[in-house]
């Protein structure tokens, strides 16, 4: 399988961005809640997975959200160097369930550097469905999610996912998957 780089997309978190690290960073730091790991996060919604209470969830994520770059949120190993590659050839485009765009936007500016960054559209869509609308307004055909329900919405649009492996979408799908950049950059030759 190749994969003209003009026609694939990427979500961000889980994908681009290790959220789960992040999380499970802030979660240990800031409410001494030690010893999960990201294996244990089996359901995209942690709330499902993780007996920890609902608020301090709400609230990492909140940070995570308003103050990427604070965070330190990391990218995934290989994203930076495979997206300045990518953006070399094409656009890169970029579709987050994420309700706001600027937060985020800085930190892809921060971690990409403002070359590759003046390649990247940007949507934050404040919704986990309703990807496909967006990912066909953009002429793409293929996507890169970790939600294997936004994968499986997808493929009922005519959109070809590849699921980026997580622990939350292992044996939830049949579909194709990537578990890394370096696979990604493979296809997309
Ligand atoms: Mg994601």
């Amino acid at each position: 399988m190749r994969i003209d780089p003009k026609l694939i997309g990427f979500d961000i978190d889980g994908v681009v961005s290790n959220t789960s690290e992040a999380f499970l960073r802030i979660l240990k730091q800031k409410h001494g809640i030690e010893g999960i790991k990201v294996t244990d996060i089996t359901e995209f919604d942690v709330s499902k997975c993780l007996a920890i209470a609902p608020e301090t969830i709400d609230e990492i994520f909140g940070i995570l959200l308003r103050n990427p770059i604070e965070a330190d949120l990391q990218p995934m190993p290989h994203a930076v160097t495979v997206l300045r590659e990518i953006g070399r050839h094409a656009p890169l485009t970029l579709i987050t369930a994420r309700p706001e765009p600027k937060p985020i936007a800085a930190w892809l500016q921060h971690i990409l550097g403002q070359d590759t960054f003046r390649q990247v559209r940007l949507t934050a869509m404040g919704d986990h469905d309703g990807k496909a609308e967006y990912i066909k307004k953009s002429g793409l055909k293929y996507f890169i999610d970790d939600r294997h329900q936004t994968c499986l919405e997808l493929v009922r649009h005519g959109i070809t996912p590849l699921v980026f492996r997580q622990p939350w979408n292992e044996g939830r799908h049949n579909l194709l998957s990537v578990s890394s950049w370096r696979e990604i950059r493979d296809l997309c030759e």
